[in-house]
């Protein structure tokens, strides 16, 4: 079906660093599962786009404050945030998962971060979690902007673990970061594009129409085959 785009041009804000849905590759160019499914369902459904990587909570900020039309940045569909957002179809399932040095061997469970620092990016899930778990298990929570800063406030020791979405931190240890999940993920929600509430209605229909073909022709399947090897 054909969706007539009501702008010339809409600006779509991501993250900065999260591969593999963004991140720059080694000439710098932005690469990954949703600047491809973007840019496909933007080139196949006849709409234009600008893309905006300034961070996950930049963009929801800018999102929220019309600076940008939509936002893409593996953000997931969650009850509070239905309130402010019209959100596509899930376009992936997800999760949170704490993330220790490779050779930290003393934390293997919840109870022992008690009086550690762990590192999490403000406006996550993650976040969330770890405010709503604090009391619990009597650990201290680090925000930062990016994934890859966290990565690098663990390896100099300025934070004991952090927590991230689990396909990005199982990306990192596959691509070599000596990291390691010693707790089960939790699981949760999926992945979905999103505007203003009440807003670009036409670009989430636009989003879903392309989404749907894209799985019809296997093309899904492959964008996202192509990062991350052969789902099990
Ligand atoms: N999926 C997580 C969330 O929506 C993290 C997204 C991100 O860091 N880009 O909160």
């Amino acid at each position: 079906k054909k969706i007539t785009p009501k702008k010339d041009k809409y600006v779509i804000a991501s993250d900065s660093t999260f591969a593999p849905f963004e991140f720059q590759n080694t000439d710098g160019e932005y690469v990954g599962i949703d600047v491809d499914l973007i840019n496909r369902i933007a080139e196949m459904q006849g709409f234009n786009i600008e893309m905006n990587y300034i961070g996950f909570s930049s963009a929801i900020q800018a999102v929220e404050s019309d600076q940008v039309d939509g936002v893409i940045a593996g953000m997931t569909i969650t009850d509070d945030r239905q309130k402010k957002f019209d959100f596509s179809e899930p376009y992936f399932q997800s999760g949170i998962q704490i993330a220790v040095a490779e050779d930290n061997n003393d934390i293997t469970s919840y109870e022992d971060l008690k009086g550690k620092t762990v590192a999490a990016k403000i406006g996550t899930e993650s976040a969330d979690f770890l405010e709503t778990n604090e009391a619990t298990y009597g650990y201290k929570i680090k925000y930062l902007d990016t994934t890859d800063a966290m990565h690098s406030a663990l390896e100099v020791g300025a934070v004991d673990a952090f927590m991230d979405d689990y396909p990005i931190t199982d990306y990192g240890i596959n691509q070599g970061k000596k990291i390691k999940t010693p707790i089960a993920r939790e699981e949760g929600g999926s992945y979905g594009f999103a505007v203003k509430k009440g807003q670009n209605p036409e670009l989430v229909a636009m989003f879903n129409e392309g989404l749907a073909e894209l799985k019809r022709t296997g093309e899904y399947d492959e964008i996202v085959g192509a990062y991350l090897g052969k789902e099990d």
